[in-house]
């Protein structure tokens, strides 16, 4: 008997509902009246949350998603003539429309690469030193992504690296933390550890794909870097009228740990999806799940079959490797159901 159907269950950790927690914070803020753009007590006590998780007086803003999140964080690290260096699979570069492009009003991504979606510091220090002079824009800011696009993390010696070339090289550093609480549950290690003891200035810190229904978080850790953000925020349209439905979520996560639980959760259930997978003919695993991400390759008539079952998951195309996203809620039933059409599908494809 299998109860489950096949679906979006794989495609991306957005494609899971809200957490319980989440929800509740909403439905608890959505009583009677309250200040309006973000002048609430909720947005207070999210900001606060924030603050006492990183153990910084940081500069908090909650906004709709990743992708202004990262824009608007890099357009306010750069000048329209500098530039942002980037691993060639980031997602400011892959997935934002040229938005970290647009918000600076041309600031331009010089790509890197960098084994298993983390930059190379060597590379970077290759791109910087290739030019020096005014007809280049000059290299401003490091973006890296923890954990990467790859599935990957940064671990503390790789940080030290990186934080040790920007320093050389005078970059900023940027991270885009969509998925920092996965990281944080693999490295297991204290907020600050992955970022400000780290060097990083600017911290774009994921909501969504942890459980809630929309939101993003930018942090700074540098108090110039932050000036007038609020006004970036409003002007591309990214200061909520209702903020207290935006920051509440933040408190029902933060303030119960769920976030992290949530991230534990999700990394769990893709590592014993990787180990499952290693039983199955002709599919080869990535062996560095360090996230919610397991990366794979079938035989394309085998992907095909699945897909035809019902099932969905994205290629990525510079990779050559099929991804399967687990998240806050998905459970051990859904990945056999997974497993015995993968099961169906190789017999059908031998
Ligand atoms: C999902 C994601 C984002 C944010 O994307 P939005 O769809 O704009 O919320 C940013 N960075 C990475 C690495 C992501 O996976």
């Amino acid at each position: 008997m299998n109860a489950i159907e096949p679906g979006f269950q794989f495609a991306s950790d957005n494609t899971s509902g809200v957490c319980p927690e989440a929800w509740n914070a909403m439905l608890e803020a959505n009583s009677g009246y309250a200040a309006s753009y973000g002048d609430d007590p909720w947005t207070k006590r999210a900001r606060e949350l924030v603050r006492e998780i990183f153990e910084f007086d940081c500069h908090v803003y909650f906004i709709f998603n990743g992708t202004a999140a990262n824009s608007l964080a890099l357009a306010s690290m750069c000048q329209s003539y500098h530039s942002v260096l980037a691993h060639q699979l980031a997602h400011v570069e892959t997935d934002e429309c040229g938005g970290p492009e647009f918000f600076s009003n041309g600031t331009k991504l010089l790509l890197v690469e960098g084994e298993g979606g983390r930059v190379d510091p060597a590379a970077v220090e290759k791109v910087v030193r290739r030019r020096s002079d005014v007809h280049f824009p000059k290299p401003k800011v490091l973006s890296i992504t923890q954990a990467t696009e790859m599935g990957t993390v940064y671990r503390g010696e790789d940080l030290d690296r990186i934080y040790e070339t920007a320093r050389r090289l005078h970059l900023n550093l940027h991270m885009d933390g969509s998925r920092f609480a996965n990281a944080l549950a693999t490295l297991n290690v204290s907020p600050k550890e992955l970022t400000w003891k780290a060097g990083v200035d600017v911290l774009c810190l994921g909501g969504t794909k942890n459980g809630m229904a929309v939101g993003d978080c930018v942090v700074f850790f540098d108090d110039d870097l932050a000036y007038e953000f609020e006004y970036r925020c409003k002007q591309a349209g990214q200061l909520a009228s209702k903020m207290r439905y935006l920051s509440a979520p933040w408190v029902g996560l933060l303030e119960s740990g769920v976030w992290l639980k949530n991230a534990q959760h999700a990394n769990a259930m893709a590592r014993l999806f990787a180990e499952r997978l290693q039983a199955f003919p002709g599919v080869s695993v990535r062996n560095n799940v360090e996230s919610n991400a397991v990366f794979l390759q079938f035989p394309p008539a085998v992907a095909a079959a699945l897909r035809s079952a019902g099932w969905h998951f994205h290629d990525f195309i510079g990779v050559g490797e099929s991804r399967l996203m687990c998240s806050w809620n998905t459970t051990e039933q859904e990945i056999e159901a997974f497993l015995k059409s993968l099961a169906d599908a190789i017999k059908q494809n031998p």
